[in-house]
């Protein structure tokens, strides 16, 4: 995420970098590979009379690589942009913006690492926790 104005209304670039890891590539064909294998499997293959998308002639490692750049669905649920923690981080654990007098930062911007479940419950406590600050000026 990059800031590309001084106007601090103009929107930032937001450059997410999907597939840049090799890693999160390899995640995608081996999952492929997996779902060929279970459905060529029995007694599973006896229902199955063809693979229709991508095809079985998407096979070799460069024509899957296509096909998941093309194709993979993105789910943005933005968190994390902002992580509260150690000195390092640009929050505090009172959620107080390091080196600005009475900003705090109350949503799922200051989660430092993902959540394992849902998002909005866990940013509605850190919406608790912060009016508990504010209210009582921690
Ligand atoms: C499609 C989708 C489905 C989801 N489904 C689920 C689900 O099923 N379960 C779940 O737990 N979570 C779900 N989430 C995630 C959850 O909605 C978010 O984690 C949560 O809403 C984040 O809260 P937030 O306050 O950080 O951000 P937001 O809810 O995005 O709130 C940001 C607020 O800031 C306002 N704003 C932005 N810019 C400015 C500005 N310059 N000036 C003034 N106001 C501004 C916006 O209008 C908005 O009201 C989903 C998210 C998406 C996108």
């Amino acid at each position: 995420m990059r800031i590309v104005s001084k106007d601090p209304f103009s929107i930032p670039e937001i450059q997410p970098g999907y597939l840049t890891a090799v890693a999160d590539l390899e995640v995608f064909l081996a999952g492929i590979r997996f779902v060929r294998r279970l459905f060529a499997a029995q007694p599973l293959a006896n229902c199955i009379e063809t693979e229709t998308w991508p095809g079985s002639q998407v096979a070799s490692e460069a024509d899957l690589t296509d096909f998941v750049r093309g194709t993979a669905p993105r789910s943005s649920i933005q968190w994390g942009s902002c992580r509260m923690g150690d000195e390092r981080a640009p929050v505090d654990p009172q959620l107080r913006v390091r080196g600005v007098e009475g900003l705090r930062v109350i949503d799922a911007s200051v989660m430092p690492s993902m959540v394992s479940g849902n998002t909005y419950a866990a940013t509605m406590m850190v919406a608790e926790r912060g009016a508990d600050f504010v209210l009582h000026g921690a």
